[in-house]
């Protein structure tokens, strides 16, 4: 049987919401990788008796456990004085941890304190781990078949260790089945009409490969996971895969793993030396912030104009006062003439407009909630579409910010494949 892991994560904080457990995402996400996956993650409190409860548990059912939290040096870190009782331990001074010690604590320029000399002393009878982030180290046990590593909460330093120590060590250890992942990024279309269209494709899916569909607003992502023992095996029939699968897919796919529209719509203007603006009303901003998160965006984002109210989209964005009596803020006209208006003002060669009803409140019969205009303009011309996204406010403006990009995307394509 392949080996499987679990985690085990300690600390009051995580349990009141105080800290969101992000380690163990991380750690998930490392250990399928190795081959090792997790099975069970698991979330318990500073108390001593939990941890021996969580991990003997554990220790029944996997052939790995990884246990982050509790290494501090203060009283309510419990996991070291808790580990050296379970496996029958003494505490000693380490020589090479108080060396490490002393050397981050001079680069850092602070005094020792007995509190951090206490971080020296380590249970007598596990490997050690060097952390070369902070001062708490990492300790490995085998016992009764099973390796048991604890590592401090912080997460850069429990990654150092992981990728420095832990990973090789357990890779070299353990020999696994390779296993790959490959996700495909759908937008437009939703999870049980993607599963529908997927459906025979899935079905004649070789027995060591799966599929999972991760949605989320506006966009569904779809995961290929092979398991076998022949890589290269493995990588040749998860490329034809990934090709049939996008075929089917075509009209909704935009790209792989975890890539985002923002990215991929920096990277064309940049590949074509384009640049783009945007004129924003119910996304207020959004989609300029998710552009400008990309680094060097500057060398194609010119800016926005976040015209909320109507005086501003009559101020900054040639708005008629008529227009917005005879056709409303949210209509095809405005969010047009918004595009037009940004792509002429802000001097760029792509532009984009949101008009919408994000709510909860403003909607009407003819316009309920969730109804949103988009329009993209170039100097060739002007696109739009109306969409309905639904009622939730927040989800609106994701799903709007989202949608634009895609409608940004599909018109740089076209522009600049067909020239
Ligand atoms: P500790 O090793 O318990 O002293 O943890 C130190 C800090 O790391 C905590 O205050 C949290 O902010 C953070 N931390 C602990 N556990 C986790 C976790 N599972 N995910 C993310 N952060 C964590
Ligand atoms: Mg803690």
């Amino acid at each position: 049987m392949n080996p499987v892991s679990e985690i085990i994560t300690i600390g009051d904080e995580l349990l009141i919401g105080q800290t969101i457990d992000t380690n163990s995402a991380w750690i998930g996400e490392r250990m399928s990788m190795i081959g090792i996956p997790v099975h069970r993650i698991i979330s318990i409190s500073d108390n001593p008796e939990e941890i021996r409860t969580a991990l003997a548990e554990s220790m029944r059912r996997a052939a790995v456990v990884l246990i982050t939290g509790g290494l501090g040096p203060t009283n309510d870190d419990r996991t070291k004085t808790t580990l050296t009782d379970f496996f029958g331990a003494q505490l000693v001074e380490d020589e090479s941890v108080l060396e490490d010690i002393l050397l981050l604590l001079k680069a850092r320029n602070f005094p020792m304190t007995a509190l951090n000399r206490a971080q020296a002393l380590v249970p007598d009878n596990c490997r050690v781990i060097h952390n070369p982030e902070g001062t708490a180290p990492g300790m490995w046990w085998e016992r009764d078949g099973t390796v048991v590593v604890s590592m401090p909460g912080v997460p850069f330093e429990m990654k150092a260790l992981m990728e420095t120590t832990v990973l090789p060590a357990l890779s070299s250890q353990f020999k696994t089945p390779a296993i790959l992942h490959k996700t495909i990024m759908t937008i437009g279309v939703g999870e049980s009409k993607l599963a529908s269209m997927l459906e025979k494709w899935e079905s004649d899916l070789p027995e060591n490969f799966s599929l999972a569909y991760l949605p989320s607003p506006g966009m569904v992502k779809v995961r290929i996971t092979g398991t076998g023992d022949d890589r290269a095996l493995l990588q040749l029939k998860m490329a034809g895969l990934t090709d049939s699968l996008v075929e089917i897919a075509r009209e909704y796919f935009f790209g792989f793993d975890e890539i985002t529209l923002e990215q991929l719509v920096g990277r064309l203007l940049t590949e074509n030396n384009l640049t783009l603006s945007t004129a924003e009303s119910c996304t207020g901003g959004n989609i300029a912030r998710l552009i400008t998160r990309i680094p060097g965006s500057s060398a194609y984002f010119q800016g926005s104009i976040v015209a909320y109210a109507n005086e501003m989209k009559m101020k900054f964005l040639d708005i008629t006062e008529t227009m917005l009596i005879k056709y409303g803020a949210v209509s095809q006209n405005v969010v047009e003439q918004m595009a037009k208006s940004c792509l002429l003002h802000l001097n760029s060669d792509f532009s984009v407009a949101t008009s919408g009803i994000a709510g909860p409140d403003g909607g009407s019969i003819s316009k309920p909630v969730g109804t949103v205009w988009i329009a993209v303009a170039s100097k060739k011309g002007v696109v739009s579409q109306c969409f309905q996204f639904g009622e939730h406010r927040e989800r609106n403006v994701v799903k709007a910010s989202q949608t634009a990009l895609n409608m940004l995307r599909i018109e740089i394509l076209k522009e600049t494949t067909s020239s």
